[in-house]
């Protein structure tokens, strides 16, 4: 496996590959990898001969009081991760090649991001949009692969891929959990163990809405209010948002019809955490 720390030598590297006749597959990550992560990456060796994870915190994601600064970090054991599942590449470059002195274009995909985490985190889609965005033009991937995990992530980058005409097919994999329920997140390493325990809230109360749906509920309102009111009985919880539209265009919807996505973000002490279930009818 190749560690690729310039953007000159990713792009040698992928049309070498593509000279070869080989499929690429990305997977973009922002590192402290977990069993989510190498998930996306199993999936793209499925389905593609060489796969590439970019390993990048990016900086023009992040607001001014989040977390940029102490999101973790450490490649050694990422690449071993990686190797473990077959990746050929991991592409790993620093703040400054990706936006040098004068650097000044971003993309902006409109109305969807204005709802959800693009609601409470003012310019995040617009830092994701950009960077994925340079990630295909430098990779130029057959396939990319994201997680459920992040729902609306993958309805703004598939938003922006067929509105500039990019051929690029956008996977979506399933959320992996633990076996507790918890969805994986580079940011659970944050959690103390009492904090870790409250976060399996998140995941019981979007399993209570399953429930209840899967039993012929189908009123938005009482299933958003049946996991407030489950988040809310735990005490080191405090909730972001509890939502729920129509997926992948974020309508609003009063009843669950095709495809309804219910999404929350909750603060567990400090850490924010996200989790979603897509309800099909
Ligand atoms: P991140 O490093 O957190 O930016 O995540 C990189 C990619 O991994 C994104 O497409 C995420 O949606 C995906 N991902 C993160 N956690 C999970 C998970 N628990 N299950 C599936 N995919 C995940």
């Amino acid at each position: 496996m190749r560690i690729i720390k310039s953007i000159k030598e990713m792009r040698e590297f992928v049309a070498e590959m593509r000279q070869a006749g080989k499929s690429i597959g990305l997977a973009p990550t922002m590192g402290a990898l977990h069993a989510g992560h190498l998930e996306l990456m199993s999936q793209a060796k499925s389905q593609c001969d060489v796969v590439v994870v970019s390993i990048f915190v990016n900086p023009i994601q992040f607001g001014p009081n989040e977390d940029f600064a102490k999101y973790p970090r450490d490649l050694a054991s990422d690449a071993q991760k990686t190797a473990g599942v077959g990746v050929d590449a991991v592409f790993y470059p620093t703040p400054e090649m990706m936006y040098p002195d004068g650097f000044a274009t971003y993309v902006n995909v409109e109305g969807i991001t204005d709802k959800l985490c693009g609601l409470s985190r003012p310019g995040h889609f617009r830092g994701v949009v950009t960077v994925v965005c340079k990630l295909f033009h430098i990779v130029k991937p057959d396939k990319a692969f994201f997680g459920q995990k992040d729902a609306q992530q993958v309805a703004v980058i598939r938003r922006m891929t067929d509105d500039l005409d990019m051929d690029i097919d956008i996977q979506m994999i399933p959320i992996v959990r633990e076996e507790s329920g918890l969805a994986m997140s580079s940011r659970n390493e944050y959690l103390s163990p009492l904090e870790r325990e409250a976060a399996l809230v998140l995941s019981r109360s979007l399993e209570k809405a399953q429930q209840a749906f899967s039993g012929g509920e189908k009123t938005v309102e009482i299933l958003k209010a049946l996991v407030a009111r489950e988040i809310k009985a735990e005490p080191m919880a405090l909730i972001d948002y509890v939502e729920a539209y129509r997926y992948p265009d974020l309508a609003e919807v009063e009843q669950v019809e095709d495809k309804v996505l219910l999404a929350l973000a909750v603060y567990i002490g400090k850490t924010r955490l996200i989790d979603n279930i897509i309800l099909e009818a």
